[in-house]
């Protein structure tokens, strides 16, 4: 019976809610085969996030490797560590959250244990099977992997998150081989800002190449601050550099299903769509009314956004 692995997205300080859906896709394959769900947390001085990785319900166990190599969790670095601990351990399962962490690290960890990285699952059939879309989206795979090491990242939007309170898992000690020396960290630029993270938020107000401009965004800025949304943007926008990139919602952007989704000025591109169709409710406001926008969304209003957007925000 072997155990399950997830990779811990984290700041040091806290987990990201990536690796709470990550858990609970780890759970479900543990359902199936009897095995743990341990937390692999790398990072310096973080040992406050694997606390936190320890009070996730359904945690047994929490890895914490301690190291400066560890402190940008750079993926050269961290890749070994994960294959030294899948080896050791016995592993059966390697998941982290499809997110830029995730996504940047396990395709390693699966090339150097030589398996095949099984990318963006959306189900868990059964510990070897599992559902993962394609075409943007359009098609379905069941894909089943007879690999020793199952290497995975999960949809995070596919998967509940798991209560992050509750479990008393204990944090043990574990060591890698430390920095690879094949890159180092030179500086990041994160956006600032106090909205909600685009892939958490509960709702999101995203614009598209009809705002324009990037001067004209801080009207959804002020729709998304009474609504207590994020502001995401379609390719077209983010290429335009209306926005920064990490605004984009879509195939080749971020996913994301909040509970209310607002595209203004976005024709729905199936690529755009295949980053937002599972919101629960979809606003469309677009001046064409034939746009494609309006066949997935619950609610249209064929509008000028001009005139429509600042509307909406004064009712509100
Ligand atoms: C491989 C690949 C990957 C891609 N990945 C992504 C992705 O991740 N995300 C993504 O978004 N796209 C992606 N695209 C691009 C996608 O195909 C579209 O080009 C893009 O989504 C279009 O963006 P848009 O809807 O903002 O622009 P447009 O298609 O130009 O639509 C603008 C809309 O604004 C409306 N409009 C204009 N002025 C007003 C106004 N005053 N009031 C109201 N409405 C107005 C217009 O009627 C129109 O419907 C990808 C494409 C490829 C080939």
């Amino acid at each position: 019976m072997a155990n399950i692995l997830v990779i811990a997205d984290h700041d040091g300080a806290s987990l990201k809610p990536a690796t709470l859906n990550a858990v609970t896709a780890a759970g479900k394959i543990a359902s199936g085969i009897g095995g743990d769900v341990h937390i692999l947390v790398a990072g310096k001085g973080a040992q406050a996030a694997a606390e936190a990785a320890a009070k996730v319900a359904g945690v047994a166990k929490v890895l914490l490797a301690d190291d400066a190599a560890y402190e940008h969790q750079l993926p050269e670095d961290v890749a070994p560590l994960v294959v030294s601990t899948v080896t050791g351990g016995g592993y059966g399962h390697v998941l982290a959250g499809a997110t830029s962490v995730g996504k940047n690290l396990l395709p390693r960890v699966a090339a150097l244990l030589d398996v095949a990285a099984i990318s963006d699952i959306t189900a868990v059939v059964s510990a070897d099977t599992f559902e993962r879309p394609i075409y943007a989206g359009n098609a379905i795979a069941t894909v089943q992997s007879a690999d020793a090491v199952k290497v995975i990242t999960v949809r995070t939007t596919a998967f509940e998150t798991a209560a992050s309170e509750g479990g008393s898992a204990a944090v043990e000690s574990v060591s890698g081989a430390g920095a690879a020396g094949l890159s180092s960290f030179v500086s990041a630029e994160l956006t600032k800002s106090e909205r909600p993270e685009l892939t958490a938020a509960r709702v999101v107000v995203s614009g598209g190449r009809g705002m324009q401009s990037g001067e004209n965004f801080p009207l959804l800025e002020a729709l998304a601050d009474k609504l207590g949304a994020a502001v995401g943007a379609s390719r077209a926008a983010v290429d335009a550099g209306f926005v920064p990139n990490d605004y984009q919602v879509g195939q080749t952007g971020k996913i994301v299903a909040p509970e209310l989704y607002i595209a203004v000025g976005i024709s729905g591109a199936i690529q755009h769509l295949a980053g937002m169709k599972d919101s629960k409710v979809i606003v469309a406001i677009n001046k064409d009314e034939e746009a494609p926008i309006f066949q997935v969304a619950d609610y249209g209003l064929v509008a000028d956004l001009f005139k429509a957007v600042p509307e909406l925000t004064a009712h509100i």
